[in-house]
């Protein structure tokens, strides 16, 4: 070998050596990246579903795709929703049909297997449509698996022509495809446990930390808009005598059914909610108090096995706390139990 050929494989070899440190480099800092997205997904919850746009946009941005979104099936399972984006593109609850022949996150979804499209031509129409729209050329569909089970698939889109993910990709990927699972499934524990501290029970209402939140709430409304708005507040006559003759089980029983009856006599805007043991609060937004003591007395009348209920009813002042507000139905109940009960007392 000459000097001259010794040199340039040198030359060549340390340039190969240079090359190979910058692709490592550049893959260190992805994955530590991915990491990263993924310490602090695992850190973070919420109530409404957010965990899952910000894993799409963790995936976004390690595969440097130019959009990322999860559909997962609706409950009737006959069409894909689309319940994250990376970048809250309008797409967000857009349907796509359970029907491998129009779309690929269905065919993707149905079959279990990713799907890699580098040409634009040859897919279904539905999925041109997504994919034009966000000048997307190639595809890249991911089921996302939750104990062998599908329960999503993750679609990629980049706007240089793609033939198939690389292989580091295809790895951050697979890993993020994990983290998407647990995410929709950390979401659902959150969600359910957050419904869960805000019902009651045995009577499946508001419990008494919603009726609080509702009351506040509708309180600042009736101000926004200046509606009128009354409260109720209604109470089981001698219900203690009710528990001794028929049991407290059948007690229970009572207040689950009168629960709901009185519901069914309300308005779905009207929140009906149970505060205390035998005792239950009414929120008639947009309504006077001539017609609130009308609905409260049909309410009460509506109570099952011949029992009674008594009322106090106010309307909101638009000034007073709303400790005064409860305070001032609290004193009207009180009234009404004092005029001989099953009657309905507005102050
Ligand atoms: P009043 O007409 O003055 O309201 O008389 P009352 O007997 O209804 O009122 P009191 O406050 O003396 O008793 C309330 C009763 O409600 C006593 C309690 O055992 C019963 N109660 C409260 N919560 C529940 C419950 O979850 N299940 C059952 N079965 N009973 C309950
Ligand atoms: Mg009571
Ligand atoms: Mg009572």
């Amino acid at each position: 070998m000459t000097l001259t050929a010794l040199i340039v494989l040198v030359v060549l070899l340390a340039l190969a050596l240079v090359v190979v440190a910058r692709t490592l480099r550049e893959r260190n800092r992805r994955l530590r990246q991915v990491e990263g997205s993924v310490i602090a997904l695992a850190r973070s919850w919420s109530e409404d579903g957010s965990s899952r746009g910000r894993i799409c946009a963790a995936v976004q941005q390690a595969s440097r795709a130019e959009f990322a979104l999860l559909a997962e099936p609706n409950r009737r399972g006959d069409a894909l929703v689309i319940t994250a984006t990376a970048d809250a593109t309008a797409l967000g609850g857009t349907e796509l049909p359970m029907d491998g022949e129009r779309s690929l996150a269905a065919k993707a979804f149905l079959s279990g297997a990713p799907i890699d499209v580098a040409d634009p031509g040859e897919v279904p129409d539905e999925s041109v449509g997504l994919m034009t729209d966000h000048r997307a050329k190639s595809l890249h569909l991911r089921p996302v698996f939750r104990e062998e089970r599908i329960v999503g698939v993750l679609c990629l889109g980049w706007r240089e022509r793609r033939v198939a993910l690389e292989s580091g990709d295809y790895d951050l990927v697979a890993v993020l495809g994990d983290e998407v699972a647990r995410a929709i499934e950390r979401d659902a524990h959150v969600s359910l446990l957050a419904r869960q501290a805000r019902t009651d029970e045995l009577t499946a209402l508001p419990n008494r930390r919603a009726w609080n939140e509702a009351v506040t709430t509708e309180m600042a409304r009736a101000q926004r808009t200046g509606q009128l708005l009354c409260v109720a507040l209604l109470d089981l006559d001698h219900f203690k005598a009710f528990n001794d003759t028929h049991g407290h089980p059948a007690g229970d029983a009572h207040l689950r059914r009168t629960a709901a009856l009185w519901r069914r006599e309300l308005r779905a805007i009207d929140v009906l909610a149970r505060y205390g043991g035998e005792e239950f609060g009414v929120l008639l937004p947009n309504t006077d108090l001539v017609k609130a003591q009308e609905v409260i007395d049909r309410v009460r009348g509506a109570t099952p096995a011949g029992e009674t209920a008594s009322a106090g009813v106010v309307a909101y002042d638009m000034r007073e706390s709303k400790d005064s507000l409860l305070a001032r139905a609290d004193a009207a109940l009180y009234r009404a139990k004092h005029a001989g009960r099953a009657t309905t007392i507005p102050a």
